[in-house]
């Protein structure tokens, strides 16, 4: 078996719909058997849920006119993919019994001017059970067997609702037992799934990806291929830097660091199923299908450059813990990081200068501001006594970061690296390398985003 992922921007609208069905079922005639395919939301639909919800929730009644927009996106689509036989007419009913379903949570939202991470998950996930509708009708109309399949029954997670965790022994056992090898072409919902006690939750923006990645993990599938709009994985993010170009290879950990560093091609946990049971992934163009795309696996052919790719964070905010009390304090570290914990933010990088007299911790923006006023709380003691002297946040920062294999044991490169940036005049304010040497983080302020990461994908990716 074989997993095929498309993202929002391939099923964006019908005729987009249609080349995905056409890529899906010429490959699936030329490898002589049926693979299985995740489907994200149309493009912008899981935003617009997101935002119906938070409009209802303030008692805004313009979550209607969201329902509206929905409904005639979906309705043209079907127009467009399925005929007017009795499955388009069945498929027009469901399309419009779920966008009830979805009218009737969206008013309750607003009645009870709440809407809570649990209800949040459930109406974020309406986008992938009517676009998995869409494509399995459509490829059945076309006469090739298929059959829409809502994640929620298969993928069992925990109750973390919008980063759900997964729990892979019920998944793989409810996977397998639901999506069989002589079956027809499985369209699965990507993005959702349920906890034991059949609640909706959902595995974190851009989540897709995970999804194909436990299925593939769970069906021990030759390959997963995640197709998107880009020709694979590139040096570097191409919105930032035009010129950069399609990595042919690239091994499990340089991608997953990529990843966890910003670039969105893949979701940073897509690859952690599959690295267990060696599952190569390729990333590839739906607009461009014929080209071969990225191959990641275990090992990838060695590269003539010490950095195979940059990736970057944006809007995150940088906290500095100042103070001569924390030289030689043995639990510092430790108590700051569960302070920081307790508040449910999460530290993305963090450097201790070697006096140990100041530790920074840097966090998205929308959770750096509640973990400063939980160490401040949790720190008094220390700041009464002066052993801290201030704890200081400050915004509007990146975090850029340099990956590649080859970075190990290289001499010079980081001297190389920083003075690129000083040659373009990019100052500084942290930098951490990750003890595997596979990277090298630092932080700048946003507005030299786009300088740094091209200087340094000039000096050293070309
Ligand atoms: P999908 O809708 O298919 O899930 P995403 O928008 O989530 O697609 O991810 C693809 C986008 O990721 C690309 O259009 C590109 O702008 C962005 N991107 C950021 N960094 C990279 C990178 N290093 N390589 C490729 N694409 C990247
Ligand atoms: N539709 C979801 C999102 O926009 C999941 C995904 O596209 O991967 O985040
Ligand atoms: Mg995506």
């Amino acid at each position: 078996m074989f997993i095929m992922k498309f993202g929002g921007s391939s099923v964006a609208d019908a005729t987009r719909i249609r080349s995905v069905a056409d890529i899906v079922i010429s490959r699936s005639e030329k490898e002589g058997i049926a693979p299985v395919v995740v489907v994200s939301a149309m493009k912008g639909v899981t935003d617009t849920l997101i935002a119906a919800a938070k409009a209802a929730e303030s008692g805004n009644s313009s979550y209607m006119s969201s329902i509206i927009e929905l409904k005639q996106k979906h309705h043209e689509a079907l127009k467009a993919l399925v005929d007017d036989n009795s499955i388009g007419v069945t498929l027009l009913i469901e399309i419009d019994t779920i966008l009830e379903e979805l009218g009737e949570i969206l008013h309750g939202v607003e009645l009870v001017r709440e809407c809570s991470p649990r209800t949040n998950d459930l109406i974020s996930g309406f986008g992938e059970r009517l676009c998995s509708l869409l494509l399995a009708a459509h490829i059945t109309g076309r006469g090739v067997r298929a059959e829409a399949v809502d994640a929620r029954q298969i993928i069992r997670t925990d109750n973390e609702h919008g980063r759900a965790a997964v729990d892979f022994e019920t998944t793989g056992e409810l996977v397998r037992t639901r999506l069989t090898a002589d079956g027809p072409i499985y369209v699965v919902t990507g993005f959702i799934a349920s906890t034991a006690g059949g609640v909706a939750t959902t595995l974190g923006r851009n989540g897709s990806d995970y999804t194909a990645s436990i299925l593939g993990a769970a069906l021990n599938a030759e390959a997963v291929e995640i197709w998107t709009d880009v020709d694979g994985v590139l040096t570097a993010d191409p919105r930032v830097v035009p010129d950069a170009w399609v990595i042919k290879e690239i091994s499990f950990q340089e991608a997953m660091e990529l990843s966890f560093f910003g670039a969105e091609v893949i979701h940073p946990y897509t690859l952690v199923p599959v690295i267990e049971k060696d599952l190569p992934v390729y990333i590839k163009n739906t607009l461009n299908p014929t080209t071969p795309g990225t191959r990641i696996a275990k090992t990838a052919a060695p590269k003539n450059r010490a950095i195979t790719g940059i990736a970057s964070i944006d809007d995150v905010s940088m906290i500095t813990i100042e103070g001569g009390g924390m030289v030689g304090m043995p639990g510092v570290a430790s108590k700051i990081f569960s302070s920081v914990a307790r508040t449910g933010a999460n530290i993305i990088m963090f450097t201790q200068a070697s006096s140990e007299h100041s530790i920074s911790l840097v966090c998205r923006r929308e959770e750096a501001f509640k973990a400063t006023e939980g160490l401040k709380k949790d720190l008094t003691e220390a700041i009464s006594s002066r052993m801290i002297r201030s704890i200081n946040l400050t915004d509007g920062l990146e975090i850029v970061a340099v990956i590649g294999e080859n970075m190990k044991g290289q001499v010079g490169l980081s001297g190389k690296l920083f003075s690129a940036l000083g040659n373009a005049n990019v100052n500084i304010l942290a930098i951490a390398q990750g003890s595997t040497e596979l990277n090298i983080s630092f932080v700048i302020e946003s507005k030299c985003k786009s300088t740094a990461i091209n200087a340094i994908h000039k000096a050293f990716i070309g």
